[in-house]
């Protein structure tokens, strides 16, 4: 594809990967040095925290069962699970549902909430079970053009949280050498308190690629604009897992002045997408902004899938 090369162009000229990893269940990395522990996060070491969890860099929610880090004390782990890597959750459950990502127990199980019998979508071993009720409808099935639409309602989720909960992968990914470049993003990843501000506007570049994809195979990247050039941003992390991938910017005190108040148009990063784009056509590309720190309730999630990428998705009756 014409765009992907001129894009790949775009980065090889601008940015240097320092960072690279592509892991399926199985791959195990481990970051950093599990025989002297320190935290990144909080910079205490044993016995003041200590390091019994495995703290994964990327979140296990996300299908990674590979990349662990040795630098995140338990202390830390336990806050970002209840904290921003839960708005994470909640932000991308109803997708990982529908694409069969596997977390820690499994694919998760969608339902209406409340007490009364509603809709589910569940994964047994090979295939999601859908139930559907004709007057809760959580899908539209378009015959003609062979397309099922789902609506599904996401779970409350702070959209900034779920910002800083990718950062928080990026601060993990990257180097010992490049932590002292991101002193002020790691304080604010660490607020708890989502009002406070720390750069004015982020937005994040989304792909979605449509047809089957592999669902247990996560890519991450950290890239870092190379010294010879000024004008874009300093590091961004790219991380794809199932069929979305997500291009966010780490922002450097250090090195992102030079940005400040302007804006620049950058080129998504080419991720690799379907082989069979001629079938299920090119990645879907488009900019989400989580700078927002009120809670969002009852937001709906729309995805289409055609007929032909409705791989192990089977519809019984509704009743
Ligand atoms: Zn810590």
């Amino acid at each position: 594809m014409k765009g992907q090369d001129s894009n790949l162009d775009f980065y090889n000229a601008h940015y240097d990967i320092i960072g690279q990893w592509l892991v399926r269940p199985g791959d195990k990395v481990v970051l950093g040095d599990r025989d002297n522990r320190s935290c990144r996060f909080c910079g205490k070491t044993t016995p003041e925290v200590t390091f019994k969890k495995v703290a994964h860099a990327i979140p296990e929610l996300l299908g990674n069962k590979s990349i662990e880090s040795a630098y995140e004390c338990d202390t830390c782990n336990k806050g970002f699970g209840q904290g921003i890597e839960n708005d994470l959750g909640n932000w991308s459950k109803a997708m990982r549902t529908l694409v069969r990502i596997r977390g820690k127990s499994g694919v998760p199980t969608l339902k209406k909430g409340g007490d009364k019998p509603g809709w589910r979508i569940e994964y047994d071993q090979s295939r999601l079970n859908i139930t559907a009720y004709e007057n809760d409808p959580i899908f539209e099935v378009d015959e003609e053009n062979k397309t099922v639409t789902f609506k599904l309602r996401r779970d409350s989720y702070t959209p900034v949280a779920v910002l800083k909960a990718f950062m928080k992968i990026g601060i993990t990914l990257l180097p010992d050498s490049e932590i002292p470049n991101f002193s002020g993003l790691m304080r604010w990843v660490k607020e708890p308190d989502h009002s406070k501000a720390y750069i004015n506007k982020c937005p994040v570049i989304y792909a979605f690629q449509p047809g089957p994809m592999p669902n247990d195979l996560i890519t991450a990247l950290i890239l870092r604009r190379k010294s010879t050039v000024t004008g874009y941003p300093y590091a961004f992390l790219v991380l794809g897992y199932g069929n979305e991938v997500f291009q966010v910017v780490l922002p450097s005190e250090k090195n992102d002045n030079q940005m400040n108040g302007k804006s620049v148009s950058i080129p998504p990063f080419p991720v690799p997408g379907h082989p069979d784009q001629g079938r299920y056509g090119q990645p879907r590309t488009t900019v989400l902004d989580w700078m927002d720190s009120e809670v969002r309730k009852g937001e709906i999630m729309t995805m289409q899938m055609g007929f032909d990428d409705r791989f192990p998705v089977e519809f019984p009756e509704s009743e």
